[in-house]
C-alpha cells in the first residue's frame, strides 16, 4: 500500500462525520478513540506491500469494523452521486473502482472468521450484520443519483466508444446496476430492498444449520468397529476423537473427507448406513436446524425479487450475463450428457452387484463408494490407498509450484518465518515472483488441514487483487482445504481425488496471480467461466514431469511404479458413471427448483419427483442434496450456477486437447503462453467466448469431454 494515500485524509474525515451522529448517546473522545483504534480497519503495513494483520485479528472488533467500513464505503459513494461536475468515466466510474478500500480489507478478516475460524460468538455477529449488508448493498445499488450518473457514462459511451478496457467496466457495472433494480419506481425499489435484506438472513441461517449439523453428527467408533479402515484413517480418527473429549474412541466426522473413505472402506455395513444417513441428512432432519421450509421461502423471495424486474424466473434473469446467456443452453449441456451419466451407472451396478451378491447384499447409497472400490480393485487392480502412498502433500505443494514456473514462469519461495502474520498456526506463506525479471508478484497463503470452526471442502480466496489503475496493487491470494492433520510425525497422505481438487484450487489462485487487468471490476469471474481455469489446472496432475518428479513413495522416497500410473491413467474413466451422475442430478435439480413454481413448493416432494422424472438411479445420491446444497442456497454465488462446473468442463476438456496436441503437449511453451494471455490473464476484461477462441481458434464442443469421460461422442 502507498504511504501517503489519500484515502487516510477521507478517514478522518468521515470518522468526525460518524462520531456527530453517534455523539448522543456517546462520549465524542471515547468514541473517537474506539473507532480509530479497530485495528481490522487499518492500512495493511509490513513488507510485500502491505499484509492483513492476522495476528491481531479479534472476533470482538469485527461487527464495529464492518459497520465503520459500510459506513466509509457509503460516504465515498454519496460524495461521487452528488459531484456537481458532470458525470464522467473519471469522476463515477473511476472514482467507484477506488471506493470502499476499508471495507475491502475488512472483508479479509471477515473472510476467515467465517470461513476458517467460525465460532458461535462470530455466528451471532454475523447473523447481526446480514441484514446491515443487505442494507448496505441496497443504498449502493439503488442510489438513483449515482445511477443516473453512471447512465450517462454508459449512454455517451455508446455514442463515443471509451477505450476498451474502460468500456468493458461501464458496461458491466451498468448492467449489474440494471439487473440490480436501479430502474425501478421508488415504491418497488423498496420491496426489492426488503427481500434482499430477508435473503440474507435466511442465507445466513441456512448455512449455520448445516454447520451445526456437521458438529453434531460424529460417529464415535469403538476399537472393535474398524475394520477395513486404514492406519492412517483410523490414528487422525483417533486424534479427532480425544481432541473432542472421548479419549480411546474413533470420530468419524460429518464431512465429506471423513465420509467418503470411510464409506470406500469400513467393513460394517449397519456404520456405513449411518455415516451415510448423517451425511445426507444434514440440513433435513426435521428439527429447529431443518432447511426446507428455509428453500421454500428462499425460492419464493428471488421469484418474487426477478418478477419486480419483469423476468419470469430466477434463472432466466440470472444467465443473461454468464457465457450460458440463458437456461435452456445450460439445460441443453445438461441433458445431452445425462442418458450417457444414467447408462454408466447401470454398467457399474452392475459390476459391482456381482461382488455384492457374494456377500448376499444388494447394493444400497452406502455400499457404492465400498464395492466401487472392491471393483476398481479387481478390474484395474487400483488400490486407492496404494496410490496414496504416493501422494504426499508436501510433495504435491512442490508439484503445483513447478507447473506454475512450467507454465507461468512462477518463481514460490516461502517468506521468511515470521514476516508475514498468519490467522492460525498451520498456514504457511509464499512469495509469488517471475522468475526472470524477480518481480514481485503477491503471496501466497496455504491453509491445508481441518479443524473445528473451518467450513468443509476447499476454496481459494484472495485478501487483496491484481489492480493498475490507481497504482499497482500486488495479490494475496489463499488456498484453502481440509485435509486431516496426520498425527505428530506421519506424512499427509491424500486421495488422488484430494490431489485433484489440491491443484484445482491453485488453478484459481493462479487465476488471482496472472491478472493484468486494470480495473477492480475486471476481476471479477463470470460463473460458469472461472471454473474453466481450475479444472485446466488439474490435468497437470497427471503429467509425466508431475508424476517422475513429485508423486514419490512416503516411505522408500521411490517414485510411483510406471506399472501404477498407468493403471491410474485406464482408471481415469472409471466411476464417471457414478461421479458425473451425482454431480448432474444436483447441477438439473438447482437449475429446475428455479425454473418451478415455488407457489405451494414442497422441497422434499419436488425433490424426489424430479429425481423421479429423471429417472435417477436408485443406488446413489445426488452429490449435495437440496437441504444441505450450501453452493445454492448458502446466498446467490452458485444459485442455478452449479451448471456452471460442467459448461466450464466443456471448455476444459476441449482445451486440454489443444495442449495434447501440441509438440511438447503440456508443456509447450506456445501453447502455455496462450492459454496464459488469453485464457487467465484478462479475467473478465475480456468476453469469455472471444477469449477463448483467441486461445483455439474456434468455439469449444461436447465432444472431447464424452471422451474424457469414456462416455460415446454424439454424432
Ligand atoms: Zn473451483
Amino acid at each position: 500500500m502507498k504511504k501517503n494515500n489519500p484515502l487516510n485524509h477521507i478517514l478522518l474525515v468521515v470518522l468526525c462525520g460518524f462520531v456527530v451522529l453517534t455523539s448522543c448517546k456517546q462520549n465524542d473522545e471515547k468514541e473517537s478513540k474506539k473507532m480509530t483504534d479497530n485495528i481490522l480497519l487499518e492500512e495493511w503495513t509490513g513488507p510485500y506491500n502491505g499484509v492483513p494483520a492476522f495476528d491481531k485479528m479479534n472476533v470482538d472488533d469485527i461487527k464495529e469494523a464492518m459497520q465503520m467500513g459500510m459506513e466509509l464505503s457509503l460516504t465515498d459513494i454519496d460524495k461521487i452521486a452528488n459531484n456537481s461536475e458532470p458525470a464522467s468515466f473519471e469522476n463515477t466510474i473511476a472514482a467507484m473502482e477506488r471506493s470502499g478500500k476499508e471495507l475491502d480489507r475488512v472483508y479479509a478478516y471477515y473472510g476467515i472468521l467465517s470461513s476458517n475460524m467460525s465460532t458461535p460468538e462470530f455466528r451471532k455477529i454475523q447473523s447481526e450484520l446480514a441484514p446491515e449488508l443487505s442494507d448496505y448493498r441496497s443504498k449502493i445499488s439503488q442510489n438513483e443519483k449515482l445511477f443516473q450518473r453512471i447512465k450517462t457514462v454508459y449512454d455517451a459511451s455508446q455514442k463515443t466508444p471509451l477505450e476498451s478496457d474502460q468500456q468493458r467496466v461501464v458496461d458491466l457495472i451498468y448492467k449489474s446496476f440494471e439487473m440490480n433494480g436501479a430502474e425501478l419506481d421508488a415504491e418497488k425499489k423498496k420491496r426489492y430492498a426488503a427481500i434482499n435484506k430477508e435473503l440474507s438472513t435466511l442465507y445466513t441461517d441456512f448455512s449455520n444449520n448445516v454447520l451445526h449439523d456437521e458438529e453434531n453428527y460424529v460417529t464415535y467408533l469403538s476399537e472393535d468397529q474398524l475394520s477395513g479402515l486404514s492406519d492412517g484413517f483410523i490414528k487422525s480418527a483417533a486424534k479427532i476423537a480425544s481432541d473432542k473429549g472421548q479419549p480411546g474412541k474413533y470420530a468419524i466426522t460429518n464431512s465429506r473427507s471423513s465420509m467418503d473413505p470411510f464409506l470406500t472402506y469400513c467393513n460394517e455395513r449397519e456404520l456405513r448406513k449411518k455415516v451415510w444417513t448423517n451425511y445426507y441428512s444434514r440440513g433435513d432432519n426435521g428439527d429447529e436446524y431443518d432447511n426446507n421450509e428455509i428453500i421454500a421461502k428462499i425460492l419464493k423471495l428471488r421469484k418474487e425479487r426477478v418478477a419486480l424486474l419483469g423476468y419470469d424466473n430466477y434463472a432466466e434473469w440470472r444467465l443473461q450475463d454468464r457465457m450460458a446467456k440463458n437456461p435452456e443452453n445450460a439445460m441443453e449441456l445438461m441433458n445431452a450428457v445425462w442418458p450417457a451419466a444414467i447408462a454408466r451407472v447401470e454398467e457399474e451396478v452392475a459390476d459391482m452387484q456381482k461382488i455384492a451378491t457374494k456377500d448376499k447384499i444388494t447394493i444400497e447409497p452406502w455400499d457404492y463408494r465400498y464395492y466401487a472400490e472392491k471393483v476398481r480393485k479387481q478390474k484395474y487392480d487400483l488400490d486407492s490407498d496404494e496410490v496414496k502412498q504416493y501422494l504426499q502433500l508436501d510433495k504435491l505443494t512442490q508439484a503445483l509450484f513447478f507447473t506454475a514456473g512450467e507454465i507461468f514462469n512462477y518463481d514460490f519461495k516461502p517468506v521468511p518465518e515470521g514476516s508475514v502474520p498468519v490467522f492460525h498456526e498451520d498456514v504457511n506463506v509464499w512469495e509469488v515472483t517471475d522468475k526472470d525479471s524477480g518481480e514481485h508478484i503477491g503471496l501466497w497463503y496455504l491453509d491445508p488441514f481441518a479443524r473445528e470452526g473451518k467450513r468443509s471442502g476447499a476454496w481459494a480466496t484472495t485478501y487483496r487483487s491484481h489492480t493498475t489503475f490507481d497504482g499497482k496493487e500486488t495479490v494475496l491470494g489463499s488456498n484453502n482445504s481440509n485435509f486431516v492433520k496426520p498425527a505428530p510425525g506421519e506424512a499427509v497422505l491424500v486421495s488422488w481425488d484430494d490431489a485433484e481438487t489440491f491443484f484445482h484450487e491453485f488453478g484459481h489462485a493462479l487465476h488471482f496471480f496472472s491478472s493484468n487487468v486494470k480495473y477492480p471490476t475486471l476481476n471479477g469471474g463470470v460463473r460458469d467461466y472461472t471454473e474453466f481455469q481450475s479444472q485446466l489446472l488439474e490435468r497437470w496432475l497427471s503429467t509425466d514431469k508431475v508424476i517422475n518428479q513429485f508423486l514419490v513413495h512416503n516411505k522408500t522416497g521411490k517414485p510411483i511404479p510406471v506399472d501404477l500410473v498407468k493403471k491410474i491413467k485406464k482408471a481415469a474413466t472409471f466411476n464417471q458413471g457414478f461421479a458425473t451422475t451425482e454431480y448432474l442430478a444436483s447441477a438439473i435439480m438447482d437449475m429446475k427448483l428455479h425454473l418451478a413454481d415455488p407457489t405451494n413448493i414442497n422441497i422434499d416432494e419436488f425433490e424426489r419427483k424430479t429425481l423421479a422424472e429423471l429417472n435417477m438411479p436408485k443406488e446413489l445420491p445426488m452429490r449435495h442434496r437440496t437441504p444441505h446444497f450450501g453452493h445454492v442456497f448458502a446466498g446467490e454465488g452458485y444459485a442455478t450456477a452449479y451448471y456452471g462446473y460442467m459448461w466450464a468442463d466443456v471448455l476444459t476438456s476441449d482445451a486440454s486437447e489443444a495442449f495434447k496436441e501440441a509438440p511438447e503437449g503440456f508443456y509447450d511453451k506456445t501453447v502455455a503462453k496462450k492459454c496464459v494471455d488469453y485464457l487467465f490473464a484478462p479475467r473478465n476484461s475480456m468476453d469469455p467466448a472471444e477469449a477463448y477462441r483467441k486461445f483455439r481458434g474456434r468455439d469449444a464442443n461436447i465432444d472431447a469431454l464424452m471422451r474424457d469421460r469414456g462416455f460415446p461422442v454424439p454424432n
